[in-house]
Parts: C-alpha cells; sequence; structure tokens
C-alpha cells in the first residue's frame, strides 16, 4: 500500500514554478523572465549567486537577471531556477545534507557525463540527475527520520526498501513529479528509468543512467564492485577508462561546489579513494567478525562433541552398571544368562563342546550367623576373584544367586571344565578369612555338566545343578559330573 501524498507537498515556491513554465515555452522572452524573477528579490538573489558560481564560469560578475539570462540563455536560467525550488524542499540541517547530497551528486555526475559525451546539455542533465531521487524527498515530507534512513541506504537497494516500507519507489514518484512540474516527457521517463538493467535508447535517458551508477559508488555497498559498473556504464557511453577515472574522482568536489553555489551544507564528501579503502576496511572487519563467528561455532561444536563423549562414557557406565553385580563386579544373573545363551547357540552351530560349572558356597549361611554379614560380603568378594582368575579368554563367569556362582567354558569338554573348578575349589578353600571372633576358612561345591547335543540351555542348567545338589548331598567341598 502506498502512502497518499498531498499535492501540497510537492508544491514547488509559486515563482519558481511561474519560471519553470514561462522558460518552456518556445516564445519566452528575456524580459519576462526578468520581470518573474524581480517579483522575489531574495530568490532573485539567490539564482544569482549560483549564476555567479564558479561551476558556470562566467568571468565577470553578473548583477541582474537580465544580465544573466543574456549570458547563460532562458533554458540555463529555467534550469537554475528549478534547481532551487527543488534544494527548497529539501530540510535544513544533517538530515537534509544526506538527502542533498544523494540529489546533488546525482545532478553534478549527469551534468560531468554531459559534458565529456556531448550527449545531452549540461543544465539539463543536471536538472535531470538532481530529479532522480527527488522521489526520496516526498517520503521526507511525511517521515524525515525513514527518508535519510532510505537515503543511506545503498543506492541499489533503495527502491526494494521503498517498496517494503510502503511507498510509491522513487523513480515512479519522481517522474510524476517532474510532469506536473513541466517538465518535458524526456525527462521524466530517464527518471522513472534510473534504476532498470538497462538504460532508455534516449541520449539523456542514457546520461542520467550511468550518473546514478556513479553515484551510487559513493553511498554505501561493495564500493570496488560498485566502481566496476560504473565505470562500465560509462565506457557504454563512449568515455575512455581515464575519462571514466577523471569522472569518479572528481565528483566529491564538484558536488561540495554545487553545495556552496546553492548555499547549501553538504557535509563531508569523501573522495573516491577514501571511500574504496572505508569499503574494504569493512570487508576486513566483517571477515573479522566472521572469523569470530566461526571461532566461537568451533568451540561451540567441541562442546558439543564433549557432552557426547560425556554423554557416551555415561550410557556405557550405565550399562556396564546394568549388567553388573553390585557387591562383587561380576556379571550379573541377567548379563549372565545372555551371555550362556549366546555360547549356547554358537556351540550348537559349531558343533563344539560347551560346559557350565556351578558354584555354591559351604554352609554359607553359618558364616554370616558367626561372623557377620559384612565378612560374608568378603567371602563372597574373595570367591568371586578366585573364580574370575581362573577364567580364560572367551570364558563367563557371574553371579547367580545369593552365594552362588556360575561359568560357562565354551569350546571345553567337561574334564578340562573339572580341571578349572578344581583350581577354584583349590584357591577358594586356601584362604584364610578372619573375623572379631576367628580366623576360618570356606569350602564350596561345584556341579558341572558339558551340553548333549541339542539339549536347551534351561535342561543344561538343570544337569548342572543336580550335579550340585550332588556334591553337597555327598559332603560338600566336591566336584560332580551332571
Ligand atoms: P549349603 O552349604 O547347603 O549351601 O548351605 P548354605 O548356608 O550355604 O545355604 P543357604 O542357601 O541355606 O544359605 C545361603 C545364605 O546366603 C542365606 C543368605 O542370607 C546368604 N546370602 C545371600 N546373599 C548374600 C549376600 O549378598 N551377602 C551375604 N553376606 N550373605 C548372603
Ligand atoms: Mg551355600
Ligand atoms: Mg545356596
Amino acid at each position: 500500500m502506498s502512502k497518499p501524498t498531498s499535492s501540497k507537498e510537492d508544491a514547488l515556491s509559486t515563482l519558481a514554478l511561474q519560471i519553470v513554465q514561462a522558460a518552456s515555452k518556445a516564445d519566452c522572452t528575456i524580459q519576462e523572465l526578468a520581470q518573474l524573477a524581480a517579483q522575489d528579490p531574495a530568490f532573485a538573489a539567490r539564482l544569482l549567486h549560483v549564476v555567479n558560481a564558479p561551476v558556470h564560469g562566467v568571468s565577470r560578475r553578473v548583477a541582474d537577471i537580465r544580465q544573466a539570462t543574456s549570458l547563460l540563455g532562458v533554458a540555463s536560467i529555467q534550469n537554475i531556477a528549478l534547481a532551487l525550488a527543488v534544494t527548497d524542499l529539501v530540510p535544513v540541517g544533517l538530515a537534509g545534507e544526506s538527502l542533498l547530497s544523494i540529489g546533488l551528486r546525482r545532478g553534478c555526475a549527469a551534468q560531468r557525463i554531459a559534458e565529456a559525451t556531448k550527449l545531452a546539455l549540461p543544465g539539463e542533465a543536471f536538472t535531470t540527475g538532481l530529479l532522480l531521487d527527488v522521489g526520496i524527498l516526498r517520503v521526507a515530507r511525511q517521515d524525515l527520520e525513514e527518508a535519510v534512513q532510505l537515503a543511506r541506504r545503498p543506492a541499489l537497494a533503495r527502491p526494494t526498501h521503498e517498496r517494503l516500507k510502503g511507498h510509491v519507489p522513487h523513480p515512479v514518484s519522481g517522474a510524476q513529479l517532474a510532469k506536473k512540474w513541466f517538465l518535458p516527457d524526456h525527462v521524466a521517463h530517464a527518471i522513472s528509468h534510473h534504476h532498470d538493467d538497462e538504460p532508455l535508447d534516449h541520449p539523456l535517458a542514457r546520461v542520467a543512467w550511468a550518473a546514478e551508477r556513479v553515484a551510487s559508488t559513493f553511498e554505501g555497498g561493495d564500493a570496488e564492485n560498485l566502481k566496476r559498473s560504473a565505470v562500465s556504464a560509462l565506457e557504454r557511453l563512449g568515455l575512455s577508462g581515464t575519462d571514466c577515472d577523471a569522472v569518479l574522482a572528481e565528483l566529491p568536489a564538484l558536488v561540495r561546489d554545487a553545495g556552496s553555489a546553492f548555499q547549501r551544507s553538504v557535509g563531508k564528501q569523501a573522495e573516491l579513494d577514501k571511500v574504496l579503502s572505508e569499503a574494504s576496511l569493512r570487508l576486513v572487519e566483517l571477515n573479522r567478525e566472521f572469523q569470530d563467528l566461526l571461532a566461537s561455532t568451533n568451540s561451540l561444536l567441541s562442546q558439543k562433541e564433549r557432552l557426547i563423549r560425556d554423554l557416551e562414557a555415561a550410557n556405557g557406565e550405565l550399562a556396564r552398571m546394568a549388567s553388573t553385580d553390585g557387591l562383587t563386579g561380576v556379571l550379573n544373573r541377567r548379563a549372565f544368562i545372555h551371555g550362556l545363551k549366546a555360547n549356547h547357540q554358537r556351540a550348537l552351530q559349531e558343533r563344539a563342546p560347551l560346559s557350565i560349572i556351578l558354584l555354591d558356597v559351604d554352609h554359607f549361611k553359618k558364616v554370616n550367623d558367626t561372623h557377620g554379614h559384612q565378612v560374608g560380603d568378603d567371602v563372597l568378594v574373595a570367591v568371586a576373584s578366585h573364580a574370575s582368575k581362573a577364567m580364560r579368554t572367551g570364558d563367563i563367569f557371574g553371579r547367580y544367586g545369593g552365594e552362588e556362582f556360575a561359568a560357562v567354558l565354551p569350546r571345553t569338554p567337561v574334564d578340562a571344565a573339572s580341571k578349572i573348578a578344581e583350581r577354584i575349589r583349590g584357591d577358594v578353600g586356601a584362604t584364610t578369612f578372619a573375623s572379631e571372633k576367628s580366623r576360618f576358612r570356606v569350602t564350596a561345591s561345584f556341579g558341572i555338566a558339558q551340553l548333549n547335543g541339542a539339549e536347551s540351555v534351561e535342561q543344561l542348567i538343570a544337569r548342572a545343578d543336580a550335579a550340585l545338589y550332588r556334591a553337597k548331598d555327598g559332603g560338600r567341598d566336591r566336584i560332580c559330573h551332571g
């Protein structure tokens, strides 16, 4: 949605409008213009100030409008009157400086290009350049701050921002103003097409199109790149590389001169070199910010990796805890049975022998009752440790119940399993324990079974259990085979 604009906001001073209108008639005379200008002595004085500015190259001081008109011609006076009236629309002060600068920059660029290429009358080129961004002044009348923000954006981006903010893009509104102020159609066309990708096929439009690119080199963004497109726009108009460089290099001074001719401040106009080096500093700064960002991203990434490692370690620890007996550190019953089933499966596939040993501490209840539960725990830890030492790679050992342990011995026939059980029995029996009461020893009974054909895990355990029962029954501290 475009914001409505009232015609009052676009009003040039009446006198300026009368001069512009009168001068656009073919039969306009010097006397007529002089008479009009005389109606407002202040305006006439300012007009003369412009005429006498060095830019017009008038050798002696011009004292009145009649003299000025005869020296410069009706068209020039018309242009100056219009330029004065347009600059009057720009508010005075810091905010106005940036708005006035973008206008004068385009005016001066267009005039300079017109002089170098002879494609258009310098005066008309100046006026057209001045009006290229006059649409932004319409915004300024409603919201000065917003117009200043627009003027400070890189030139290429302005029409997009205008659309985003709901304003009529300045090439369109500028052309409307030109028509309203009785300017010829080719001026309005040059304004409405100055942001196009390709210039219109009219000499003034081509000059204005190139002026836009030259001016935008000084107005933020990637200055090196903007300069390249300005040079290529100028080369399209037939200028040599040296001429292109001269246009760009002279522009800041031309803008300053125009400012003083119009008795208006245009602020500092940075030279091309400074614009380019500041833009490259900005790039360096951007690059540094990017590096910082990259570094903090990397540190976040390594932090994330550390967290993942910690999490993996915690998960591993959790898994270990879930499969380990808290007292003895050997596999718990669940993990032992899991390992037993896997080895049972493999033994069936490989048709390899597999033996299991069940181990139960003898009269353990009495150990607890005599020496206390804590000492009983020590006994369990010692028994588990002796048995673990007797295990070979691939063997599995776990706590099967209270004081009962079990081992799976893959690829092991029953007599080899017996030897291992014998070793454990000897080690357990040789260990002396001490309590507050006395020193004592414990014994253990063993039941062994070797996998028989395709019997199940349950059947295998039942046979080992039966053997253990026989060992207990036979007097304990012994090994029986299932
Ligand atoms: P047997 O020779 O017939 O095996 O007799 P036993 O006393 O060893 O057998 P019983 O099954 O009657 O007693 C086992 C005792 O083991 C009972 C229980 O309180 C004790 N026990 C089970 N788990 C633990 C434990 O973690 N620590 C301690 N200190 N004692 C335990
Ligand atoms: Mg027991
Ligand atoms: Mg028992």
